[in-house]
């Protein structure tokens, strides 16, 4: 048995291969399979990876790192915080977690938010002043106790207590001052309970992530940091803690974890780049182990190994023990870059999946432990791989960087938007409260169908494309004859929002089986965006012109912003993100204008990630806000006044980016509202909006069709702090997951609210 850390990482992922999981969890969902064999999937995923990773050299292997859906429901369901609701319905245990999940006939879920700055979402835990907890679900121990009956010692990980609680929302029975964290004393004694049966059942070490506090915390809250791991610290039956915190600098909270009386703290020095200096600081690291996230967890590059080294040895003499790890869990990264068959093999050898990180954190760990001679071929292999890389030509586009070195403050501005308002109104003569939709129409079996013949090549491209322009003669019919007023074509051709566009330009590669988990079941497979970004030719307009010749209304081109393209890409890791945008913006610029020149007049932008890549330390926002508004301003700046763009935020909490909002300097915005009632409307007045707004009418995420009068109650309430010349009607998103039947009543019943409301003005 090992006594400390010496390579690990800090997760894996759990999904599947060949996204096994989600097949597994669908059919069982659907009624298809039963417990039992879903049940059996699991077991066999989790041996595969134990047994993957214990015979990859990695000393310390983490269990508890699967997960039915999401880890932080996981670690709800352990201390028995699940609300009444669920409960109540008296179904099993399997089904109780699902219904928290997914909701069903008769619950809704709980809400789902976006975990930190990454694309994953986690369940949000409801907690309050009657919370029992309570050890209920032991599967970390069970768990463990399945690992070591195949011969693997793992180290059960959950998340921990404090962050825990700070991803939690108060529930519906909390007073106003209510905080989750309050309750930080009760769950405490949960964990405790749990950490002595883990040592009783042999586990050696335990590993509680606390990645909440690499964002900005309020001093009680670092405070409440420390007192958690001073009372589990000071447990006598308890593993040995390890505390990692990751996705950016834990700045002063890495001293209080460094001064608690645990074994081990981990730091990401990828996303958070503790300057080592600093560290000979951090007293109470000499006697603990210090866990060194090296290895990128969230980037899919091979990692310069000799940099890392460096890296390393700076660390050695600051802990008592340097391990080395991943940066955080490499649930964010895919399986295995070597079963990529179809990238280009020079782009593939620079790459690393989550399985080639495993064998990179051992190679480093090997480095450190046995010396560099012992490891020479793969610090060999892995300089070769970067330089290879650094010098490839691939990576320019010499044309691309003297566009962006020659930009001008002028490229990034159109005229006031007051004067633009009568020149596009004097365009398109629309009526008040103008009627449209966010974009895509349903995804049929039927288009998705073709787009697998084209694939694998049971049609051919002239048959493709006539099937797609039959799907847009459809949809363009179904909205005259609906009676809306900007049209669209309903993007049927596009696989992914992001995926259509990276697939048209240079600079991008997609994987085959580069699947991610985004949430539950949901996968997506991010393009790799390796090079320099250009568009050859244009990607979109065909498609528009022919929806254009079809109807007298105006069709609304639509496009996916640069910043949503890089959220939703691995980037390159070699330049600054900035400049990269400034790629992205300039090929989608190209874009705008030449929609505008096939007779186009309003072109949509969606920018639905805006907020995903804010920075979590509120001193990083700025910058970070400035160069994302500059990219798309970039991007569309390039028409005439009478050209009116759109843009499409798919959430209605702006917070920190409301400003930005307005910067964006869009003619007019569509975001979700549904569900907040038009209180995003107060918000855009108090910043002083100006502009078009189509705040959502309805929620697209549910099958349930608006009446007439709902909506009308909400267009009445939306004019209540908007004037009817700047407000939009629409749904509150894209429409490709919803079935015909639906989008025809609902869209029906938007235009007749529409209509209602504007005979009364
Ligand atoms: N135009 C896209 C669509 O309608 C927007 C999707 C999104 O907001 N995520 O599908
Ligand atoms: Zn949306």
């Amino acid at each position: 048995m090992t006594t400390t850390i010496g390579s690990t990482v800090l997760g894996y992922p759990r999904i599947g291969p060949h996204r096994e999981l989600k097949r597994a969890l669908e059919s069982y969902w659907a009624g298809r399979s039963s417990e039992a064999e879903l049940r059996d999937v699991a077991r066999t995923l989790r041996t595969n990876t134990w047994r993957e990773l214990s015979d990859a050299g990695l000393d310390s292997v983490p269990s508890n790192t699967f997960s039915y859906y999401d880890q932080v429901l996981d670690t709800a369901v352990t201390f028995g915080a699940v609300p009444r609701r669920y409960t109540d319905l008296g179904a099993n245990a399997l089904d109780t977690y699902f219904a928290m999940a997914r909701g069903n006939d008769s619950v809704p879920p709980l809400e789902m938010t976006k975990w930190f700055d990454t694309n994953y979402h986690y369940l949000v835990p409801e907690i309050g002043p009657d919370t029992s907890f309570a050890l209920t679900d032991r599967t970390p121990i069970e768990q463990y106790r399945e690992a070591a009956a195949l011969g693997v010692t793992t180290r059960p990980v959950l998340v921990g207590p404090v962050t825990f609680l700070l991803l939690a929302k108060p529930d519906g029975s909390a007073p106003a001052t209510f905080r989750p964290l309050d309750r930080l004393g009760d769950l405490l004694a949960c964990y405790a309970e749990l950490l002595r049966e883990l040592h009783h059942a042999g586990a050696e070490w335990v590993q509680l992530d606390e990645p909440a506090f690499t964002a900005d915390r309020s001093p009680a809250e670092k405070e409440r940091l420390g007192h958690a791991y001073r009372v589990l610290g000071d447990l006598t039956e308890r593993p040995k803690v390890f505390v990692p915190t990751y996705f950016g600098d834990a700045g002063e909270s890495l001293h209080t974890l460094a001064t608690a009386p645990i074994e081990a703290v981990g730091v990401d020095l990828v996303a958070g780049p503790v300057s080592p200096d600093r560290l000979p600081g951090i007293t109470g690291l000499r006697d603990k182990t210090l866990v060194a996230g090296l290895v990128d967890g969230r980037n899919i590059w091979r990692t310069d190994l000799d940099s890392a080294l460096c890296t390393a040895a700076t660390l050695l003499g600051v802990a008592g023990n340097v391990a080395v790890s991943t940066s955080c869990s490499l649930l964010h990264v895919p399986y295995d870059a070597e079963a990529e068959t179809s990238i280009d093999p020079q782009v593939k050898s620079w790459l690393a999946f989550a399985k080639q990180k495993v064998d990179e954190v051992v190679t480093l760990g090997r480095a450190l432990s046995e010396g560099r001679e012992a490891v020479g071929a793969e610090l060999n292999a892995s300089r070769e791989a970067i330089a290879d890389r650094g010098a490839s030509e691939r990576l320019r586009n010499e044309r691309v960087r003297s566009r962006v070195d020659t930009l001008r403050p002028g490229d990034y501005r159109r005229s006031e938007c007051a004067t633009r308002r009568p020149a596009q109104q004097h365009a398109l003569r629309l009526p008040p409260l103008p009627t449209t939709t966010i974009g895509s129409f349903p995804q049929t079996a039927d288009v998705r169908k073709a787009r697998a013949a084209l694939r694998n090549g049971t049609i051919d491209r002239t048959s493709y494309h006539q099937r797609m322009v039959d799907e847009i003669q459809r949809v363009i019919a179904l909205q005259e004859e609906i009676g809306l007023d900007v049209l669209v074509h309903g993007e049927p051709e596009r696989n992914d929002m992001v995926q259509y566009f990276s697939e048209h330009m240079e600079g991008f590669v997609s994987t085959d089986n580069g699947w991610v988990q985004s949430y539950g079941s949901r996968c997506v497979r991010p393009p790799i965006l390796f090079g320099d970004v250009a568009r050859p030719r244009s990607i979109t307009t065909e498609w528009a012109k022919i929806a254009q010749s079809l109807t007298d209304k105006p069709v609304k081109g639509m496009l996916t912003g640069p910043v949503t393209i890089l959220a939703w890409s691995f980037v390159r890791d070699d330049q600054p993100l900035e400049d990269t945008a400034a790629q992205v913006a300039l090929a989608i610029r190209d874009e705008v204008v030449d929609l505008e020149a096939t007779g186009i007049r309003v072109i949509q932008v969606d920018e639905p990630a805006l907020r995903e890549l804010l920075p979590l330390r509120a001193e990083q926002q700025r910058d970070y806000l400035r160069w994302a508004v500059d990219a798309f301003r970039l991007a569309t700046s390039g028409v005439a006044e009478r050209t009116q763009i759109h843009t499409h935020l798919c959430y209605s909490e702006f917070g920190e980016v409301i400003d930005a909002i307005v910067a964006l300097d869009a003619d007019v915005t569509s975001i979700e509202a549904a569900r907040s009632r038009m209180e995003v409307l107060d918000d855009l007045n108090a910043v002083g909006f100006g502009r078009g707004v189509g705040p959502g009418v309805y929620d697209i995420h549910s099958p349930r069709v608006p009446q007439t009068d709902e909506v009308e109650k909400l267009l009445r309430a939306a004019l209540e702090s908007m004037p009817a010349e700047r407000l939009w009607v629409n749904p509150d998103c894209g429409l490709k997951t919803r079935g015909y039947a639906e989008v025809d009543s609902a869209l029906r019943s938007m235009v007749a609210a529409a209509a209602q409301v504007r005979g009364s003005l």
